[in-house]
């Protein structure tokens, strides 16, 4: 497939609109679908001008804006079905492939009340919360240990709090999830690629060697949208802008009492959970 240096450009715009630098890592498009790619809306929706024949990328005008994202999940309502189709729908749209045993692939999943909060574990507690399922994902810490051991800056926080993965910086020797004390992030050990069930074509696929983790859909709120799991979760998953005070989501957190994971690592994460 020919590319030409203008449509290189746009391609590489998009890499650089993803937090992408290089040329391994993600595998933006596949060969031959660079002219539907043009036909159909962008990934992100980026406004390539193209009456100035130039591949100048500008940040889409309905992008949401928000001083800390964060994400509340409300207990009361978050059912095992409820809790399926945001899962089913973060991995379709973002391509996580399916591979079972010790080499599988999470951006977001499912877990007992132990795991997910060993430290307030209590014999006593509320049954209903003890047998509870509870989703994971990745916290969007405000003090990200896996940023600080990142030694290529592949893994790097957005002003707006989201941590975010620089695939083709990563040299994957995963320190990050050495760091990451909440079993976030994982390693492609293998090429993903054979093992996406209906790959998703506006979302990159990712390549061996490389770690990936949630991203807050950042990609969604670039054009105006809320993260998938939070509109498949049938009003479970609340994301909002912490900072606030106005915002659905700080109104949730001044209503019910709520619990964030391992608080006492300091890394202060912006998942919280209504009990
Ligand atoms: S949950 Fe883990 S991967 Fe996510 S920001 Fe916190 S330390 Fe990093
Ligand atoms: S915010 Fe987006 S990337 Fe993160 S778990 Fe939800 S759907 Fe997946």
């Amino acid at each position: 497939m020919g590319v030409d240096r203008r449509q290189f450009l746009k391609l590489a715009g998009i890499a650089g609109a993803l937090g992408l630098g290089g040329s391994v890592g993600f595998q933006l498009l596949k060969p031959g679908s660079l002219d539907a790619a043009e036909r159909m809306p962008t990934p992100y929706q980026m406004v390539f001008p193209k009456s100035q024949g130039n591949s100048e990328v500008m940040p889409n005008p309905k992008a949401l804006k928000g001083r800390r994202w964060g994400m509340v999940i409300d207990m009361r309502k978050l059912t095992e079905e409820k809790a399926r189709a945001a899962i089913q729908a973060c991995n379709y749209y973002h391509n996580v492939p399916d591979i079972p045993g010790k080499q599988t692939i999470k951006w977001i999943w499912l877990t007992g009340y132990v795991n997910a909060f060993p430290e307030v574990e209590n014999p006593f507690a509320d049954p209903e919360i003890k047998n509870a399922r509870f989703i994971a994902m990745c916290n969007h810490c405000d003090n990200p240990p896996c940023v600080r051991v990142c030694p290529t800056k592949a893994t790097f926080q957005r002003e707006d709090g989201i941590v975010m993965m620089d695939m083709h910086r990563c040299i994957g020797c995963r320190f990050c999830m050495a760091g990451c004390p909440y079993g976030s992030r994982s390693f492609n050990f293998r090429d993903p690629r054979p093992f996406i069930k209906k790959e998703y074509p506006l979302y990159p696929t990712r390549t061996k060697g490389v770690v990936e983790k949630c991203t807050f859909c950042s990609e969604r709120l670039a054009v105006g949208k809320l993260p998938y799991c939070a509109e498949a979760s049938g009003g479970a998953m609340v994301f909002g802008d912490v900072d606030d005070a106005g915002s659905e989501l700080r109104r949730l957190l001044r209503s019910r009492y709520s619990i964030r994971r391992k608080p006492n690592l300091g890394t202060h994460p912006q998942v919280y959970y209504l009990v």
